[in-house]
């Protein structure tokens, strides 16, 4: 079978770069990796995302990110000297409480996570228990005959990243989940953070600790799940998926996602992935007679060293 090749951009002409320009009208960009690593930009992919944006073209950040607001990620981006505001944003916490908010859910959240999702819920009216830290007191015993009477109003757990994460969060949440009736969501399911010379526990690690004990599934907002998608795109808007460009880092979370959907995918090599994964991934595609839809759909469309390049054959 013949697959078509991952294009390089640094290689097109003007021309042909004029005809890509053209071809989408929305870009959904990750983050972390593409714009900027922790708190620095990436070299150039400011100026190029405000060109985008001064092109017509409509540009959305999507972070799995569940800390932040998405004022506060507007506000993060500005410092970088992004033209963007809220409305370019979507995190996991807003997309968690819109998902909720589209359901007509009119009962109380637990979280599990931090003010990025309290945050969130305040903004779309929804009541909840608040976040911090909830420590053990006394025995296991004592939890259940005193220190924790379930709250009949909950209908949702919400989990995402929890620097306070603890056996008594993880009990109540279990509890609360325990009646079929609890909606379950997660923000994402991010294994760790990078750090050099540590290991920071990511959202995943929670969640599937969660999930464990509550012996459920939740429904996951972040990349490659599709609740982007479903909760904050119309029909209307995804009529023609063609015209989506989703730009990531990520091969099995950003680029996977946007195949999904059948958006055009653009890899940029500052972050996780680099091409040599990307061969890897289509030198076992070849060797296997297999489809594989799950490894196919991380072949990007189009890749670029970086996001910064991508006006230098325009200009
Ligand atoms: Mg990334």
């Amino acid at each position: 079978m013949s697959r078509s090749l991952p294009k390089n951009l640094a290689k097109f002409t003007k021309p042909q770069m004029e005809s890509f320009f053209g071809s989408f009208d929305t870009v959904l960009t990750d983050c972390d990796g593409v714009l900027w690593l922790y708190n620095n930009v990436i070299e150039g992919s400011n100026s190029v995302i405000n060109r985008l944006i001064e092109m017509g073209k409509k540009v959305y950040f999507i972070t799995n990110n569940s800390t932040k607001t998405r004022e506060e990620l507007a506000e993060k981006a500005r410092v970088m000297d992004f033209n963007v505001g809220f409305d370019n944003m979507i995190s996991t916490a807003f997309l968690a409480a819109q998902y909720l908010k589209k359901q007509n859910f009119n009962k109380k959240v637990f979280i599990v996570g931090s003010t990025g999702i309290s945050r969130e819920l305040d903004e779309a009216g929804i009541a909840h228990t608040g976040v911090g830290p909830d420590i053990m007191q006394g025995s296991i015993i004592t939890m259940v005959k005193e220190n924790f009477v379930p709250d009949p109003e909950i209908g949702a757990v919400i989990v995402g990243f929890d620097e306070h994460i603890s056996f008594p969060k993880m009990m109540k949440a279990a509890t609360y989940l325990n009646n079929k009736e609890t909606i379950f969501v997660a923000t994402n399911t991010d294994e760790r953070f990078p750090m050099p010379g540590f290991v920071i526990p990511g959202t995943g690690s929670i969640v599937r600790g969660i999930e464990t004990c509550a012996e459920r599934k939740a429904a996951v907002m972040g990349k490659p799940e599709n609740y982007l998608c479903k909760v904050f795109f119309t029909e209307e808007m995804l009529k023609d998926p063609s015209r989506f460009l989703m730009i990531g880092d990520r091969l099995n979370t950003d680029i996977l996602f946007g195949k999904n959907n059948n958006f055009q995918t653009l890899l940029v090599e500052t972050g996780v992935h680099k091409m040599d994964k990307v061969n890897e991934i289509i030198e076992d595609l070849d060797k296997n007679g297999n489809a594989d839809k799950n490894l196919e759909n991380q072949v990007p469309d189009f890749y670029i060293s970086r996001l910064g390049d991508l006006f230098n054959n325009f200009d």
